[in-house]
């Protein structure tokens, strides 16, 4: 940067930079405001995109639990659905699990991530919360001391500087957070080697349940949303493009996989958003660095076959709002200290579940030896589920806890 650059830099400051205006970021930045810390949120998408957004929409009782502690649950209570019932298709017939009835009784909220991030925003702005949208923090510098510095490129390619006493990278796995980790950074990576084709359908759902289908052409998911859009997976190809497949090949393959003729037919509509996502999975550990922190996807990716990313970017956020105000309002440092093992043990337990699901739905692949052993592990892993009260337990336990 010549001098001239550098003097056309923008800076400004606060004690707590938080990157990322996802569910983790959104949900830390209004547990601090409402601590009394003085915190700005960099968001490198604009307001309207991140309204639009779909991605999660199945939340567990205690991110439930979470947003109403702090006063940021009205939008769920008003518009969330219970839902505590999943289905399982496969060449063995169908069989139901109400997992409310199951494990610790408890149920899922479905909730769109878009509505919980419009939720989040609108209280973190009414309560004079800082954002700035069209933001993209470029790096983070200076961690390994008190004051760590990002910086940051507007929209308009402008440049700026955030000092803080710490940052909160919540910017997800592509974020600066994770370009900004020291080389001794550990993470641990697996690719599980199965894409799935994500997809909106502006349709109403067409069973009360989450539906899986395990299917010799692949696995297919159907999960409710709204009362008018459904979210559909069809495991692709791994070098599937998102258009491959016209709406009608989509909906065709949808229909067999979850065996609509045996059934009952899929309601049908426009599919309105597409992605190809690819099951992967990593934790870097620590989730500390001095003064830097991570949390959400940014500290651990994970596969949306168990639906727990969101959740678990709210059970760390807050684990690390607690930290926080500890460490600034009381001078109380011990639990920054805490935070990267806190939140591991959770992550771990998550991921241990979702790979257990990924295995449960999903053809293997390799040589074709190994492959039918695993195939015959996978039948018996769905009999057990299906046939024994202590493994359905177990399903409930996992499938809404974090
Ligand atoms: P994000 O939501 O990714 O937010 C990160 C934010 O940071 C974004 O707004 C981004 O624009 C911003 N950003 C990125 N880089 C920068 C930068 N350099 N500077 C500034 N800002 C930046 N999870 C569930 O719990 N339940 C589900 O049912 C579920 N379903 C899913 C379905 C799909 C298809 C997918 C893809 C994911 C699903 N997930 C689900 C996972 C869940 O969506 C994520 O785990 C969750 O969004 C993580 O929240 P986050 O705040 O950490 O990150």
């Amino acid at each position: 940067m010549t001098e001239s650059q550098y003097d056309r830099v923008a800076r400004d400051s606060a004690d707590v930079v938080v990157l990322g205006a996802g569910p983790a970021g959104l949900v830390l930045g209004n547990l601090l405001l409402r601590a009394g810390i003085d915190c700005v949120v960099l968001e490198r998408a604009g307001r309207e995109q991140l309204h639009a957004r779909a991605r999660a929409g199945f939340l567990v009782p205690h991110t439930a639990r979470v947003l109403e502690r702090h006063g940021l649950a009205e939008g769920l209570r008003k518009r969330g659905r219970e839902h505590g019932v999943c289905e399982f298709r496969t060449d063995d017939g169908r069989f139901r699990l109400d997992y409310r009835q199951l494990g610790r009784g408890e149920q899922h909220t479905v909730y769109p991530q878009h509505d919980l991030v419009a939720d989040l925003l609108s209280v973190y702005e009414a309560g004079g919360g800082r954002i700035r949208f069209g933001t993209e923090a470029r790096a983070v510098s200076g961690a390994d001391g008190p004051s760590p510095i990002v910086t940051a490129r507007t929209d308009d390619g402008r440049p700026e500087q955030w000092r803080g006493r710490y940052v909160a990278a919540c910017d997800g796995r592509h974020g600066a957070g994770r370009r900004s980790l020291p080389p001794n950074a550990v993470r641990h990576h697996t690719d599980h080697g199965v894409s799935w084709l994500g997809l909106l359908a502006q349709a109403p759902p067409s069973l009360d349940a989450v539906g899986y289908a395990v299917h010799p052409d692949g696995f297919a998911g159907h999960m409710a949303r709204s009362a008018d859009i459904t979210r559909y997976y069809l495991q692709c190809p791994a070098d599937a493009t998102a258009d491959d497949w016209s709406e009608e090949q989509i909906w065709d393959q949808l229909s067999r996989r979850l065996r609509a003729d045996e059934y009952g037919p899929l309601r049908r509509g426009p599919i309105v958003q597409r992605g190809v996502v690819r099951l992967e999975s990593d934790v870097l550990e620590p989730l500390r660095y001095g003064s830097l922190f991570l949390a959400g996807d940014a500290a651990a990716l994970i596969s949306p076959s168990a639906a727990k990313g969101a959740n678990l970017a709210v059970l760390e956020a807050e684990l690390l709002a607690q930290a926080l105000t500890a460490a600034l309002a009381h001078g109380e440092a011990a639990e920054l200290d805490r935070y990267s093992e806190r939140c591991l043990a959770h992550i771990w337990r998550a991921q241990e579940f979702s790979h257990w699901m990924i295995q449960l739905l999903h053809a293997p692949q390799g040589p074709a030896g190994t492959a039918q052993f695993q195939d015959r592990l996978r039948r018996s892993r769905l009999y057990a589920l299906r046939s024994s009260r202590t493994q359905q337990d177990w399903f409930a336990e996992n499938y809404v806890g974090i």
